[in-house]
């Protein structure tokens, strides 16, 4: 008997329990819970006092996101990945890019606190070391970056983080991002085996200006197996529920087996960012650092 964790109220609790604040001006960002919100009130750090003289209270000033935008969605929360396989990340000169598969994280990794000042400084470090480029999908891009776990969420060596962009990093957690209706399942041909060919191959039409039925019906044109089952979001979402449920100790994750692919549908905005903006990063200076596979 599997039990769903990927539930309506999961969906609410991630909606209203996290927050990423960033400020436009000074680049101070933070992700904090309510509670934390709460205890930190009293006890600013040297960068939030930095920042605090500067704010001028406007409306997309992040003193006031978390009041203007009360359910507004984390953006960068990290997470945790198999060590025991894949090949050199982006940075090795000529290296191979890692293989994007789709997972789900152990439940227990979920909402494990963390120290925010030290969180920055070591992401920071793991964005440099990995030039702003998506281990997955080479994206290259200095804004809306984020960085992952490998294996523990409270592992913050630098040997345990690697850059991600925020489309392949969604493919690494399917069970939220199925539940918000981004992302659903269908049967792909067997050659299939690297999503980041789906995210290059969505990024290129988001960047066309294609709309999203469009994207997902030019998606299964070219990626879906002949007469391959496409899956509507109930049954996409018990596979998840199926998959994080299957994940024993020590394992970080489980992955969806070969010859199911995903496919993206429409996010929206964040943060008043447009998503082509943020999520598909279709922004001057954004470039794939090498030629990403077709
Ligand atoms: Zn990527």
């Amino acid at each position: 008997m599997i039990s769903a964790i990927f539930t309506p109220e999961f969906e609410r609790l991630w909606r209203t329990r996290s927050i990423l604040v960033w400020c436009e001006k000074c680049a101070w960002r933070t992700f904090r819970t309510t509670q934390e919100k709460k205890a930190r009130a009293r006890q600013r750090t040297p960068a939030q006092e930095r920042h605090a003289s500067h704010d001028d209270g406007s409306k997309t000033h992040s003193k006031n996101i978390a009041a203007v935008l009360p359910d507004l969605k984390v953006a960068f929360l990290t997470h945790t990945g198999d060590t025991t396989e894949q090949e050199e990340n982006a940075n090795g000169e000529g290296g191979l890019m890692k293989i994007l598969r789709p997972s789900v994280m152990a439940a227990r990794e979920w909402f494990k606190e963390r120290d925010p000042e030290e969180w920055r400084r070591i992401r920071k470090q793991a964005l440099e070391r990995d030039g702003y480029t998506c281990v997955y999908c080479a994206l290259s891009c200095r804004r809306f970056m984020q960085v992952n776990h490998i294996g523990a969420e409270d592992d913050h060596r630098l040997e345990n983080l690697e850059t991600v962009c925020p489309a392949c990093h969604s493919v690494m957690h399917l069970g939220i991002n199925t539940l918000q209706g981004v992302i659903t399942l269908f049967e792909c041909k067997p050659a299939l085996t690297n999503m980041a060919e789906i995210v290059c191959a969505t990024r290129s039409m988001v960047n066309k200006g294609y709309d999203w039925d469009e994207i997902e019906v030019h998606t299964y044109g070219q990626f879906r197996r002949t007469a391959g089952r496409i899956y509507e979001k109930a049954d996409s979402l018990a596979i998840a529920n199926q998959l994080v449920s299957s994940i024993q100790a020590p394992d970080f994750r489980a992955y969806l087996p070969e010859g199911l692919a995903v496919v993206f549908h429409e996010e929206g905005t964040w943060n008043n960012f447009l998503e082509r903006t943020w999520k598909w990063q279709c922004i001057t200076g954004s470039r794939y650092r090498k030629e990403p596979r077709s």
